[in-house]
């Protein structure tokens, strides 16, 4: 079967590349088969009637009409947890940036007279930068998936003792977690413990401004905060009040805002933490990978409106794939078109997500295009597709 590709946006060649030979790819495709795409705001589109799949390489998809999507029986995904290294990484140089006053050093170096003698200057200055060190100092990880889960780990290699907050923490992510991370039941525990607290949770209605007045208060005098997730987790006025009462040392944010320019100890990041050239190879790799699955064994992987839904394939079996409104009796109305034609199901998955349901059915011999259309025409399919 071959497959047409439309890219919206420069995507990595690293990513492309794995589409291999039965894949036409390009910025121009009429009719696409599935899009992959980064931030082209996709709303106004009109959408051919061979669209399938929509993957976009990052994490954020309001650039895309999800409800739309969903109707049509287009599979939307992401690539959660590709640009974690990236942001793992500035958030470990945030806390060298927080001890030491790198940045204040280095701006006063290149504020000197080419015209002197810039050695003994240094010598007789430098005590002004000078900081502390992170080894032994205990680091508060607000939020313990893909990011959080990697600081933690990392913080603890570097000589700090870390203490993890995350009530939802997964079985895998709780495995993947060094075990010398002490984990606490209560942010309470971790403002109480802290010197540094690092904030990796999404911003939600429960969590918009949870660095406040009351949360400062319970901390340690001094304490750094680091907020490489969204800027609406921390209340900037609360923040700036707290660093002119020596309450807070310092805070590094991705998310600068006027307010905070200028006020000492606030070190602003122009929103570098996903900015670098392996993040978005490793987003567009995901992407490109995750529409493959779909489109040639109908499995789906970080999806944002489809279930999640995968089984390996088996030899000698054909695979149909058919999505439904998820509503009583559907199961029964498709199986029964499967033995009114004789063909024998030798595994099955159903798997719903609100309104959706999403069937893999494979059988023993070939399905036939006029299987799909037959099973098309009962009430409340979507589609069904063979591969
Ligand atoms: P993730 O979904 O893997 O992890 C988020 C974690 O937060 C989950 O483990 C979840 O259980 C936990 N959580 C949710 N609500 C919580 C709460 N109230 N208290 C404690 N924990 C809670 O996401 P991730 O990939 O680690 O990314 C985290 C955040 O980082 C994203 O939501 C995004 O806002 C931000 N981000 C920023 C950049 C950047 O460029 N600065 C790049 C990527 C991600």
């Amino acid at each position: 079967m071959m497959f047409t590709i439309q890219t919206l946006n420069n995507i990595s060649q690293n990513g492309l590349s794995r589409f291999g030979d039965n894949y036409t790819v390009s910025g121009e495709a009429d009719n696409p088969d599935a899009i992959v795409v980064r931030s082209f705001k996709m709303h106004d589109m009109p959408f051919g009637e061979n669209l399938k799949a929509i993957a976009r390489a990052g994490a954020g998809v309001n650039n895309i009409p999800l409800d739309k999507c969903t109707e049509q029986g287009i599979v939307v995904f992401n690539t959660p947890g590709a640009n974690a290294n990236a942001v793992k990484e500035i958030v470990l140089a945030s806390l060298f940036l927080a001890s030491r006053d790198i940045v204040g050093g280095i701006d006063w170096v290149q504020s000197l007279d080419k015209e002197e003698n810039i050695a003994p200057i240094v010598e007789k200055n430098k005590s002004n930068f000078a900081g502390t060190e992170i080894k032994g100092k205990t680091l508060g990880v607000i939020g313990l998936g893909a990011i959080g889960a990697m600081v933690a780990n990392n913080a603890i290699d570097l000589g700090m003792k870390v203490v993890g907050y995350d009530p939802y923490l997964s079985v895998e992510g709780a495995l993947y977690l060094s075990n010398q991370v002490s984990k606490v039941n209560t942010l309470d525990e971790v403002y109480a413990e802290a010197d540094y607290i690092t904030i990796h949770v999404p911003l939600l209605e429960s969590t918009k401004d949870m660095i406040n007045e009351a949360s400062l208060a319970k901390c340690k005098d001094g304490v750094k905060i680091l907020n490489y997730s969204r800027g609406g987790l921390v209340n900037n006025s609360d923040i700036i009040k707290a660093i002119e009462s020596n309450k807070v040392s310092c805070y590094v944010t991705d998310f600068p805002e006027a307010e905070l320019l200028g006020v000492k100890g606030v070190i602003p990041v122009p929103h570098l933490g996903a900015s670098t050239k392996e993040s978005e190879e490793n987003c567009a790799v995901m992407a490109v990978d995750e529409i493959k699955e779909y489109l040639e064994n109908g499995n789906i992987i970080n999806s944002v409106n489809f279930p999640n839904a995968s089984m390996p394939r088996k030899p000698e079996t054909s695979r149909i794939v058919i999505a439904n409104k998820n509503v009583p009796s559907m199961i029964e109305n498709i199986t029964s078109k499967f033995a009114k034609n004789g063909l024998n199901i030798v595994d099955m998955l159903n798997k719903s997500r609100g309104d959706i349901a999403y069937n893999i059915i494979d059988i023993t011999g070939d399905v036939d295009d006029s299987l799909c259309e037959r099973i098309e025409s009962l009430d409340n399919i979507i589609f069904a597709r063979a591969l």
